[in-house]
């Protein structure tokens, strides 16, 4: 007999992430998972050089020099900052220190998969509250909805805001009337990991929220528009009883100490992100025109990626057969419930141009005499 999980485990679908290979194909173009369109900054290349050096010493577990690096970047207090291995790591601290059997927590239908995991891991009962139309198409969070569905239970309301997949961008008075509605008890997750790509002027990523209301954190990674994701580094700020919360819970050495020196140095590398959000802008644009030229209906993006629903998940399996044909990937999104819908990274140039090249060919296989 084998040793039984947690029962609430077994009912987790494993996260699959963004492919990255197709049989019998060399060049691979990988737009599945929303990493940053330049690589890491070459600032990080040099400092995860420096670090290898000293790989044999334990990390700083304080994570001195870089909360106090994302303090002064983002005039925050160092002391609020904590670190994590990539976002996921304190999503699922803040599940396993505030939720458990009998608890509830709160997302919108197509809020971020992570949290639907990690609640479910520590046997809270998540609901996925369904969102409603946007002001300008496509999808946004359902404010009333999701205070309707808060109860006695609920002890966590994740908002990723813009949202993945989908690109929604709640205004901040919106954001701002969810905390004001719920119970002082309840803890709001701003996860803002695209907050870096938003232009919407007066655009609060969540620390003024923070600041102004409590029980409120903010999550943020370089793992996007900081080009980092395989050193796994995210942070957040919160209140300072949570943040000690947090630091109760975690492994003392979380952060290795290559992936806190890449983000020092990421941080440093002049210009970085006014040159991915020009460029981000640029092509965004391109590959929605090109994305509604093949047939989809491109819902509004504030992020490095754009959702294009196609109709019908057919009509969608065939866009992405026809771009794996040519060594495309990009992102399925029937694990979301929308299998009718593809979601595509803003890629570099030439990526972006192949991606467009591509939508517009014929189905593989078509014959031109
Ligand atoms: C990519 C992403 C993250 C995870 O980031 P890591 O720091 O790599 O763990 C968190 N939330 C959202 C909404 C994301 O899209």
């Amino acid at each position: 007999m084998s040793v039984a999980p947690r029962p609430s485990i077994l009912s987790i679908d494993p996260y699959v992430g963004g492919e990255s290979k197709i049989p019998g194909v060399n060049r691979i173009i990988k737009l599945s998972s929303n990493e940053g369109a330049f690589g890491p900054p070459p600032a990080a290349i040099e400092a995860i050089t420096r670090a290898a050096r000293e790989a044999h010493r334990y990390p700083d577990g304080n994570a001195t020099a870089l909360r106090e690096a994302l303090g002064a970047r983002f005039g925050l207090d160092p002391a609020r900052i904590i670190t994590g291995n990539g976002s996921d790591e304190l999503i699922s601290l803040l599940c396993l220190a505030y939720g458990g059997e009998g608890t509830e927590f709160i997302m919108s239908a197509y809020g971020f998969m992570m949290y639907d995991i990690s609640g479910r891991a520590i046997g809270s009962r998540v609901l996925k509250v369904a969102e409603k139309p946007g002001p300008d198409g496509g999808t946004v969070a359902d404010i009333d909805a999701m205070l309707a569905a808060a109860g006695p239970r609920t002890r966590i309301v994740f908002l990723t805001n813009p949202n993945n997949p989908t690109g929604a961008l709640l205004p901040n008075a919106e954001v701002a009337r969810l905390r004001a509605g719920l119970r002082d008890d309840i803890l709001l997750v701003l996860d803002s990991a695209y907050a870096e790509y938003v232009t919407e002027p007066g655009y609060d990523p969540g620390d003024k929220l923070v600041n102004a209301a409590g029980n409120t954190i903010m999550l943020r990674t370089f793992s996007k528009v900081f080009g980092l994701g395989g050193m796994r580094v995210g942070w957040g700020y919160a209140p300072a009883d949570i943040i000690d919360v947090l630091n109760r819970v975690r492994g003392p050495f979380n952060v290795a100490s290559a992936s806190m020196a890449a983000a020092v140095g990421a941080l440093s590398e002049p210009g970085w992100v006014e040159k991915s959000v020009a460029h981000n802008a640029e092509w965004r644009g391109k590959l929605a025109a090109a994305l509604r030229a093949a047939g989809g209906d491109v819902w509004p993006s504030h992020t490095n990626f754009l959702l294009a629903d196609f109709g019908s998940t057919e009509a969608a399996r065939a866009v992405d057969a026809k771009l794996k044909s040519r060594g495309l990937i990009v992102r399925g999104m029937a694990g979301y419930g929308l299998p009718q819908a593809l979601r595509f990274t803003v890629g570099a140039a030439d990526e972006c141009q192949l991606l467009i090249e591509a939508l517009g060919a014929p189905p593989p296989g078509t014959s031109h005499g």
